[in-house]
């Protein structure tokens, strides 16, 4: 075989390379890694993590400059683009009881901040002195957000906010929050900033879930909450356009963490198998348990490499409907692959992968809410189906630029 040589510049050859700087960034982000991952046995024995913890690993995201990634750095945030989100992502999803949501990335609605409210809620989030949290699923309101039943009622000025939200990830946390209500009379879904120590606003339970995560979900009410009206974000009516945003980028990182979880755990897998001994061999000479890893890794290798291609394309900008079914394409295949790798890890491990001080283990618990959030794995195909149907396959299948 011969190689081609390398033409600086050349129009004829499409660049998969990481440049110098997102090399760099892997780096940075490797180093945070190793300072957080120091935390998840803590945090696995105690269901979280103290103040002293939560303070060492602020400090540390500061110092590594990986604070508010999405968020440009005039407003305190890393500035980073959507492709070098991704390259942080990858690295920190390898964090087990979800450490990498330490690193907190300010939800991107609130990116439409008005100056005011910047000052308020974004900055502060930015920088790590406030956290916000999301609250737009209902008890009768997931998968279709156009059923939600939280109501916000003009008084004055303001509004008054009543309703129930669930699954609020962060809601133990969170300063402020941001609510999914419909402003009457026209029911137009509207987005508002909550502060969470507001009159009326409470906490009516904390469910365990599957995974042992280092914020807890709790389900809030909204009892009469008053509001002004610099609390709407990005204006009335417009709740689901920042909403679709938001699920849109969420979606590339969900794909770009489950694939970075993917890869440790089959990484402590082979080196298992290369070192277990049954019947006088060492696992990995089975060719039962060299399938599993060739498997794994054609399901790490390809949707880290379509990952990566999508995010690119969002940097490039272009046709917003595409890229949310790009990014929905993303999320389904690397979410689904990384719970398949996930399974097969822990089966080479045998009876030890079953044990809950294995990182494994809680790899393979921990990804099995990515198939089911920020839009369910039939939700993603609905999207990409939808696409197929108004727009065509082009733009689902076909590389930018292709004529
Ligand atoms: C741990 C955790 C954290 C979460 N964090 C947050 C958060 O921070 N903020 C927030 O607002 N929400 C959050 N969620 C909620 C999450 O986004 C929803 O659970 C998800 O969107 C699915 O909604 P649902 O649970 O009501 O299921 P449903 O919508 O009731 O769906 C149930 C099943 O029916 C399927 N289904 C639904 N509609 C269709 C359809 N049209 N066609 C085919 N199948 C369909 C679904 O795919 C699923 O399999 C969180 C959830 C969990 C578990």
């Amino acid at each position: 075989m011969t190689h081609t040589a390398h033409k600086e510049g050349s129009d004829n050859e499409m660049e998969f390379a990481y440049t110098p700087r997102l090399a760099g960034l892997r780096q940075q982000a490797l180093a945070l890694a190793a300072v957080i991952a120091k935390y998840e046995d803590e945090c696995e024995q105690h269901n979280g993590l103290g103040p002293q913890a939560h303070a060492a690993i602020r400090e540390a995201v500061l110092a590594h400059g990986l604070q508010a990634i999405n968020v440009p750095a005039e407003w305190g945030g890393a500035g980073l683009t959507v492709l070098e989100q991704v390259v942080v992502q990858d690295v920190l999803g390898s964090l087990t009881n979800a450490l990498w949501d330490t690193v907190w990335r300010p939800a991107n609605p609130l990116l439409a901040c008005t100056p005011a409210q910047r000052e308020r809620y974004l900055i502060p989030d930015a920088r790590g002195e406030r956290r916000d949290a999301v609250a737009i699923t209902e008890e009768t309101s997931g998968s279709d957000p156009a059923a939600v039943h939280t109501k916000a009622v003009s008084d004055g000025d303001g509004y008054r906010i009543t309703g129930n939200k669930w699954f609020v990830t962060v809601g133990d946390a969170a300063d402020f929050l941001l609510v999914l209500a419909a402003v009457q009379p026209q029911d137009a879904p509207t987005l508002f900033l909550v502060d969470r120590d507001t009159p009326g606003v409470d906490i009516v339970r904390t469910p365990r879930y599957t995974h042992t995560f280092v914020y807890e979900h709790p389900e809030f009410s909204f009892d009469n909450v008053r509001v002004g009206p610099d609390a709407v974000l990005g204006g009335v009516g417009q709740g689901y356009e920042l909403t679709r945003d938001w699920f849109t980028e969420e979606r590339l990182m969900i794909a770009a963490r489950t694939i970075g979880a993917a890869e440790r755990a089959l990484t402590l897998a082979t080196d298992w198998a290369a070192h277990r001994m049954q019947g006088g061999e060492p696992l990995i000479n089975r060719q039962l348990i060299r399938a599993m890893i060739a498997d794994s890794v054609v399901d790490i290798a390809v949707n880290r490499a379509f990952t990566h291609q999508v995010a690119w394309e969002f940097d490039q900008g272009g046709n917003r409907k595409t890229l949310h079914a790009r990014a929905a394409t993303a999320k389904l295949a690397a979410s689904e692959a990384s719970n398949r790798v996930a399974d097969r890890a822990v089966q080479i491990f045998g009876g030890r992968g079953y044990m809950r001080d294995n990182p494994v283990e809680r790899i393979w618990r921990e990804l099995r809410v990515d198939r089911i959030w920020e839009g369910t794995s039939e939700i993603q195909r609905l999207i990409i189906a939808n696409e197929a149907a108004k727009r065509g396959l082009p733009g689902l299948l076909e590389f930018t630029g292709q004529d």
